[in-house]
């Protein structure tokens, strides 16, 4: 493991940062390796080495981390969460992804709507003593036909009446009835349980007139598309929800068009964050591999590593990866502690961060020659599993857009 230049880290930061990397090192990477050669539907079966990781990653009580304490959570802070999702992602992005957002409904749902007994009953408290992974929780707010309008809150794009959510929900009673699909884009779709979903409600709002509910996925109603094929991060599984007049309770509708714009926005600043943490452990994942194999490699009767060319490639990638966790992790300890954080820090650590994975994962194959392509090799996985990342919780361009837009409304000269 590279050092960390983090001279603050107390004891037992480090101590959890060893635990994790072990973790990683250990189940994560091997397990990520073997899975990305699978496919993708294959690679869900029952008993699976999928399942098993997933299983671990809930003994090991990652799923507790953005739960509050007094709900059974871990409590940990940011730093520690920074140091969690950079070693997960150092070892598998895909599969730290899944367990990412895997705790989405029941950690948004204490936030957006304290106290809620019944959710609380529901979905907390088994969540948090679920050891098994049998209820997983997912995220659904792109749709086939939005992507990228569905993130914009805080530009005037996000009000214009014109652009609204197909997945559409009604108050009737006592009840919530949803109608409408979601993209094959779901990160844990195929194997969730329950969806923290996004709404629209008003369409006179635009995008802002939405709500978020949460869904239990076994209801009448729902569907499930395939398991998606795509290029990377093939230990995160993707696929469609459908719902047709699906019924949930009241209670389950967390947030209404008069709030929705903030909560947007607040989720997507600690996705991001967590988008950014993650893909510094994947640049560092490069610069490792890179670094092994520059001082292995003879080319020109000496060890490549002592050809200035690489040399400096090295060096490069090395600041990179310290930029990015400087500066995703000063993002995540502002973003969870001041709310509501600045846009712009959340998404500018996310495009910064992804950037730097795909930049230094590029630079990894190149150091390795034409083994860099091999499928034998480690490095071509991390440049799929980065090249995606600069599509996925909001492409690079749109999500400069939305940090550019809170820059103007927050610089006060
Ligand atoms: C690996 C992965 C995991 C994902 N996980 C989830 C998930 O768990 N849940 C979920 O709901 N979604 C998920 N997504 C979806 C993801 O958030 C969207 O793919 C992303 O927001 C972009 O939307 P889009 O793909 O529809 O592209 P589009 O929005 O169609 O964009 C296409 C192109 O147009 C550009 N563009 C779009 N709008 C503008 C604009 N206003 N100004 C300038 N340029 C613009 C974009 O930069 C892009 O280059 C995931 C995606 C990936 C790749």
């Amino acid at each position: 493991m590279y050092l960390d230049l983090n001279l603050r880290l107390t004891d037992a930061q480090e101590a959890l940062k060893e635990e994790v990397h072990r973790f990683a090192q250990e189940v994560l990477r091997p397990a990520g390796q073997e899975i990305d050669r699978l496919d993708p539907a294959e690679a869900l079966r029952e008993g699976s080495l999928w399942w098993d990781c997933k299983k671990k990653m809930r003994e090991m009580g990652f799923h507790l981390t953005f739960i509050p304490e007094d709900l059974g959570g871990s409590g940990l802070g940011p730093i520690e969460h920074h140091i969690i999702w950079e070693e997960l992602g150092w070892g598998s992005v895909g599969l730290a992804l899944s367990q990412d957002v895997d705790v989405y409904p029941a950690a948004w749902l204490v936030r957006m709507s304290p106290g809620n007994q019944r959710l609380i009953e529901d979905l907390v408290k088994p969540y948090v003593r679920d050891t098994e992974a049998r209820i997983i929780g997912c995220w659904g707010i792109t749709e086939p036909d939005h992507g990228s309008d569905t993130l914009m809150a805080g530009t005037p794009q996000f009000r214009d009446p014109a652009i609204s959510h197909t997945v559409r929900a009604r108050q009737d009673g006592d009840t919530w009835v949803i109608t409408g699909q979601k993209s094959a884009w779901i990160s844990n779709g195929p194997v969730a349980t329950h969806a923290l979903l996004f709404v629209g409600i008003d369409s006179s709002k635009g995008m802002a007139g939405g709500g978020i509910a949460v869904v239990p996925l076994d209801l009448p109603g729902v569907s499930k598309g395939p398991v998606l094929r795509k290029l990377g991060q093939l230990d995160l599984p993707q696929g469609e929800l459908f719902f047709h007049n699906v019924r949930i309770p009241k209670e389950y509708m967390l947030v209404g068009p008069d709030r929705y714009e903030f909560w947007v926005q607040q989720v997507l600043s600690v996705a991001n964050c967590g988008m950014a943490s993650l893909f510094t452990g994947v640049a560092r994942a490069a610069l490792e591999f890179a670094l092994t194999y520059a001082k292995d490699r003879v080319q020109g009767g000496k060890r490549i590593c002592e050809h200035q060319l690489i040399q400096k490639k090295l060096f490069d990638m090395f600041v990179r990866v310290e930029t990015a966790r400087a500066y995703s992790r000063v993002a995540v300890e502002y973003c969870f502690t001041a709310i509501p954080a600045p846009i712009e820090y959340a998404v500018g650590a996310k495009v910064y961060c992804t950037e730097v994975a795909f930049q230094n994962a590029h630079e990894a194959v190149q150091i390795y020659g034409g083994y860099g392509l091999s499928r034998e090799f480690p490095v071509e996985k991390l440049l799929r599993d980065a090249r995606a990342a600069l599509i996925e919780d909001g492409c690079s361009e749109v999500l400069s857009l939305i940090g550019a837009s809170g820059l103007l409304r927050n610089y006060i000269p």
